[in-house]
């Protein structure tokens, strides 16, 4: 059995080493059968690519796939899912936050339950602040509700998947990719398997608040068409409240309760509150033609300047686009 481990890597020189150490020795200490480490380089510009290819010449057994340019994370896993020959994949960053040595008791859940999937989920967030452990629980919540999936709470894309997920992930035609929540809605039988997510072994993170927030809207509009009720409902909302008021307006010119001249005030009110309901709806239907322009564009989702260590490659450079 050949166990394939996709790392997405960027800028990551600080830590690829370590990560490779730490990935062998699980590998060699307990001998959990034939492996092979694929690493996707997403347009590093710091020694990375130098230092894999340092690794790769003296251990067959280290794949690199190197993007012409950063296309983001999901971008990364996703060419790892397409490119890996093996028969189960295991998905983690490479800045050891996921622990490789999970690897071991996930092979062993799969073993026991049967499982399609195994995926991790964090009972702990070291080394995170604040702000971004708490705007995670709360995404997740908030996307469960709005798309009314049942996806694991609190699990990244740190997971095992076998065989027949691969076949059929490398099948889905979409582009910009929440894997979490695709993987998830695959079905089959999907396991957990709780760790204790440590801090970032060394440098910086790769996911400011622009990529996250970026990542989180991917989320939440291929998964869920209730913004666009929501608009509707809002939209209907604003006609009831402005007919209402049409009505009061109507009655007080016939009966005249009201004598003194005023309505500036609700007139810019009115104008205020309704351009805010209109520019809102207009704004989601924007997200939902973004994407489907995104989708209708059929651009690949990355494109691989260079892959190494891989059969039949012969370590050269050929511009392949996925
Ligand atoms: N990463 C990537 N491309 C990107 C951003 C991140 O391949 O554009 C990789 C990164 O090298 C790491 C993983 O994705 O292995 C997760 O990123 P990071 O640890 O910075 O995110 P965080 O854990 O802080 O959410
Ligand atoms: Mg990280």
């Amino acid at each position: 059995m050949l166990i394939s481990i996709i790392i997405p890597t960027f800028n990551e020189e600080k830590v690829i080493t370590e990560c490779y150490n730490r990935l062998v020795n699980v590998f060699t200490a307990q001998s959990l059968g034939d492996y092979e480490f694929l690493f996707i380089n997403d347009g590093s510009h710091d020694g990375t690519l130098e230092i894999l290819k340092g690794i790769a010449s003296v251990d067959k057994h280290v794949q690199i796939v190197d993007f012409s340019r950063n296309f983001g994370h999901q971008a990364a896993v996703t060419a790892g899912l397409h490119e890996c020959r093996g028969d189960l994949a295991i998905i983690m960053d490479a800045d050891l936050q996921d622990p490789p040595e999970v690897i071991p008791e996930m092979l062993k859940i799969r073993e026991k339950e049967k499982c399609n999937v195994v995926y991790g989920v964090r009972t702990t967030r070291k080394g995170e602040n604040f702000f971004k452990t708490q705007t995670a629980k709360l995404f997740y919540r908030f996307l469960n509700f709005i798309s009314n999936e049942n996806f694991p709470l609190d699990a990244g894309d740190f997971r095992l998947v076998d065989k027949s997920i691969i076949t059929v992930f490398k099948s889905l035609p979409e582009r910009n990719k929440y894997i979490r929540g695709l993987i998830g809605w695959l079905g089959f039988k999907q396991c957990p398997v709780y760790y204790e997510r440590d801090p970032r072994f060394a440098g910086t993170t790769k996911y400011p608040l622009r990529k996250m927030l970026r990542f989180a809207a991917v989320g939440l509009f291929y998964f869920s068409k209730k913004p666009l009720k929501l608009a509707t409902n809002i939209g209907f909302l604003s006609i009831v409240i402005g007919l209402a008021f049409a009505l009061f307006l109507f009655l007080n010119v016939i009966f005249k309760f009201d004598y003194v001249v005023t309505g500036w005030t609700s007139t810019i009110i009115i104008i205020i509150v309704f351009g805010g309901v209109q520019l809102l709806t207009i704004g989601v239907l924007g997200q939902y033609i973004g994407n489907l322009f995104d989708e209708v564009k059929g651009r690949p989702e990355y494109i691989i300047s260079e892959k190494i260590n891989f059969a039949g490659s012969s370590n050269t450079s050929d511009e392949q686009e996925k």
